[in-house]
């Protein structure tokens, strides 16, 4: 396994609940624990359930959200589809700092091998094993040879650009900062986003979040590419984000700005081959909200089964597409030019107007039973929609 974030790491957790042996597998970790990984957080019941079903849920400090809430050019909506269920949460916010290390401390009370400073240079790829050159945590460099590789090494990941894929579209730009409170701030059970801002393609997010344990703001930015878009929008969003912070009079905690890359799932992309196999951000996640944990957690819990049952790598690429995530993330990916293309304003105008698909959404990232139905129908109101507006605009 190389990384050991929430992909690698669930991966080798369901190797080794599917029956693998433990002592088979290895998670290579450039970095140490508690390492930093920019992230909002936004952790959804989906990926929540994931954890549990792997008895691995990480014991730490998190916001627990019962509402999303959408602001746009043409109002503003709140949903809280759990509100009637035990509990009523729809996920939670954590920080990935602590997140992260304790999934590793319970990968390793399994019994799983986790070496931490240890980076991936390069993969040569033979008949019989697959040659690695690393260095580990003194700086040397050292090679090994491996039956099976799992590139789990997230957006910039080595064992992807081994296999001669390179950063591929969908790609986002993202920058994100923890904040003070402020009086105006939307209420700490939600999600926001404001995708109000039509300079880009992307929307900005105020997550509620801990910063050694009081109460803060994470807020974002996210702007997105894909192919085809238009070039006309703003492309970097650290100015986004300052204009956006003195604009809510929030005030940063420190002065520095987490910068980051995100990678969207293109389908029809072959992210394995009979040695390797790419997961979580690897392979690619929603790039239309740019939520990777629930994916990560999702495409590593898939992949270690397969490993387990001593399934071919080369088949990964083509069970992935046709996994429930694959399809979901191939729904989202053609979800991205109505979203935030020419009929971006049809679409947001039909999402604040009617509440069925931000529930739908909502309920999606809970992990909740989606109403199908209802869902299609609005759907199919918001494909015409947005077919009637380009018509209008030509
Ligand atoms: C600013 C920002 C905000 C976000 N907010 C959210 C959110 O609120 N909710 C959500 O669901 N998603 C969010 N995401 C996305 C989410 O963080 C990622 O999609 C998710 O972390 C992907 O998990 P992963 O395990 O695939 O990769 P990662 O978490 O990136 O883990 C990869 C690991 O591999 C290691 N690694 C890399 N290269 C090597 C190498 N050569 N050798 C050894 N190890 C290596 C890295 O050190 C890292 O630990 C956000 C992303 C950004 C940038």
């Amino acid at each position: 396994m190389i990384g050991g974030g929430p992909a690698g790491l669930s991966c080798a957790l369901s190797y080794v609940a599917a029956g693998g042996d433990p002592r088979a597998i290895v998670v290579y970790e450039r970095a140490r624990y508690p390492r930093e990984k920019p992230c909002a957080g936004g952790l959804g019941g989906r990926g929540e359930a994931i954890l549990f079903a792997l008895g691995a849920m990480p014991d730490v400090p998190a916001v627990p959200v019962s509402a999303a809430s959408l602001q746009g050019r043409f109002g503003f909506r709140r949903v809280e589809p759990a509100r009637n269920l035990p509990g009523g949460t729809i996920g939670r916010v954590v920080r990935r700092e602590a997140f992260d290390g304790a999934l590793a401390e319970c990968a390793r009370r399994r019994g799983i091998r986790i070496e931490e400073g240890c980076s991936l240079l390069a993969l040569e790829e033979g008949a019989e094993h697959i040659h690695a050159t690393f260095t580990d945590h003194t700086g040397l460099e050292k090679s090994l040879e491996f039956r099976t590789v799992v590139g789990a090494d997230g957006v910039g990941s080595t064992v992807r650009k081994s296999l001669g894929l390179g950063r591929g579209l969908p790609y986002a730009q993202v920058v994100e900062c923890d904040t003070e409170t402020t009086p105006y701030d939307r209420p700490r059970d939600e999600l926001h986003f404001d995708v109000e801002d039509r300079r880009y393609h992307g929307y900005a997010w105020d997550f509620p979040t801990l910063v050694a344990g009081a109460p803060a703001v994470c807020r974002g930015v996210y702007v997105v590419r894909w192919d085809g878009c238009d070039e006309v929008g703003v492309r970097d969003p650290g100015p986004l984000l300052e204009e956006r912070l003195l604009r809510l009079g929030a005030r940063p905690l420190s002065k520095k700005r987490k910068r980051f890359a995100e990678r969207g799932w293109l389908p029809g992309t072959t992210i394995s081959s009979a040695r390797r196999l790419l997961i979580g951000e690897a392979a690619g996640i929603d790039p239309v909200t740019g939520e990777g944990i629930a994916q990560a957690l999702e495409s590593g819990f898939d992949a270690g089964k397969f490993l387990a049952e001593r399934q071919s790598p080369a088949r990964w690429s083509m069970h992935f597409a046709h996994s429930r995530l694959g399809r979901d993330l191939r729904l989202r990916t053609g979800g991205l030019a109505p979203f935030f293309g020419r009929s971006r304003d049809a679409v947001e105008a039909l999402l604040l107007a009617d509440p069925t698909l931000l529930d739908a959404a909502t309920r999606h990232f809970a992990g909740l039973p989606l109403e199908r139905a209802a869902t299609a129908a609005a759907l199919l109101r918001g494909a015409a929609a947005a077919a009637e507006y380009k018509l209008r605009r030509r």
